[in-house]
């Protein structure tokens, strides 16, 4: 029970957990853990740059010269270059300062700005990766408890194009911990488990 791959069902929107590698998932978007100067980086940031190639970069580069630097809990979306998904939604998450500075609204921001672009563009699905918990030091417990509860509350808020929602945990604990969190969230907020 405790690593079983969990699945929600929220407004008609599916929401459920894998393991897996973001580069290779066919949602519409998957959501990249940028950092505020879209210019790449190390992580599952790196990866998508990697697997998406020099088209993503480029388009990055167009945005910072218009607005500047990406602000912690806000969102961009560009071309995926060669990916499978069609575009990749750039989120910039909180850097852990042990709690006090405001981290969790941030991270939830990061996740429902990403939604929110998402649905103003009209996509049926999306995947995220656990915003944070790499570099970034956010613990993971704590990150899986906000993530989850922000795309739920999200998605209970408004009903939207989004049919699916999808988070792709690299590692087997981080895929552990955001089922149970996943499970436990939704029972707090009283939806069934598929
Ligand atoms: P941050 O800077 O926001 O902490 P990181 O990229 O350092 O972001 O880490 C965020 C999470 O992404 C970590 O759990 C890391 O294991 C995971 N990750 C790294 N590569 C991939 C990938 N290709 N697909 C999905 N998740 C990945």
């Amino acid at each position: 029970m405790e690593n079983q791959a969990t699945e929600v069902t929220i407004n008609q929107t599916k929401l459920r957990t894998i393991q897996g590698d973001i580069t290779q998932q066919t949602t519409e978007a998957i959501v990249n853990a940028a950092n505020s100067s879209l210019m790449g980086g190390g992580g599952v940031d790196g990866a998508i740059h990697r697997a998406g190639g020099p088209a993503i970069l480029e388009e990055c580069k167009q945005i910072v010269a218009r607005r500047g630097r990406l602000p912690t809990g806000e969102a961009v979306i560009t071309t995926s270059g060669n990916l499978k998904a069609k575009y990749v939604i750039h989120t910039v998450g909180p850097v852990w300062h042990g709690g006090g500075k405001g981290e969790s609204e941030l991270l939830t921001s990061a996740y429902q700005e990403s939604l929110k672009l998402a649905a103003e563009n009209k996509l049926s699905s999306i995947s995220f990766p656990s915003i944070s918990t790499g570099v970034y030091g956010y613990p993971v417990s704590q990150a899986a408890k906000v993530a989850t509860g922000a795309v739920i509350t999200f998605l209970r808020q408004s009903t939207t194009s989004i049919k699916e929602v999808v988070f792709v945990l690299f590692d087997a604990k981080t895929f552990a911990t955001y089922s149970s969190a996943l499970r436990e969230t939704a029972a707090k907020m009283g939806l069934n488990l598929a």
